[in-house]
């Protein structure tokens, strides 16, 4: 059976250098789309892309994934923040790794550039107020 999964992989530093998508095509026969990179060497990373195959393919991919301590997280669609809520603490600031979420200064507002996230959701449960909100 073929299938098609959009995903968020979070790669830690030690593997970011690796030619890890290279070995999901060549040694799997998955097919990557890859729609939004943060990796730099020595650096956690992340990337949000579609892999295709058959699933057998998909699955035995995800496990080397694994076992290079590479975390997969389905994609959720979207995220919003949610102005009604938020409170502008800056408590998600330091979580995101793209800097899609910074404080404007002076007035110390929170600023959402949704062209810099890559929908991680790692902010999510972050927020004392649940002002960002992930769409599925
Ligand atoms: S989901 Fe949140 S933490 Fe992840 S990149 Fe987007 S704004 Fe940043
Ligand atoms: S953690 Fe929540 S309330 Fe605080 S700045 Fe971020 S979105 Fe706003």
């Amino acid at each position: 059976m073929q299938v098609s999964h959009r995903i968020v992989l979070h790669f830690p530093r030690a593997v970011t250098g690796e030619p890890i998508i290279y070995r999901l095509a060549k040694d799997y026969g998955l097919m990557f789309n890859i729609l939004k990179a943060s990796v730099s060497p020595q650096e956690e990373g992340l990337m949000v892309l579609e892999l295709s195959g058959r699933d057998t393919d998909f699955q035995h991919g995800a496990a080397y994934l694994k076992e290079r301590g590479i975390r997969l997280q389905p994609l959720v669609q979207d995220i919003r923040k949610n102005d009604d809520r938020c409170v502008d603490c800056g408590a998600c600031v330091g979580v995101c790794p793209t800097e899609a979420l910074t404080l404007e200064r002076p007035t110390m507002r929170l600023l959402f550039d949704p062209d810099k996230c890559v929908v991680c959701g790692e902010c999510v449960p972050c927020c004392p107020v649940n002002a960002m909100e992930l769409q599925f």
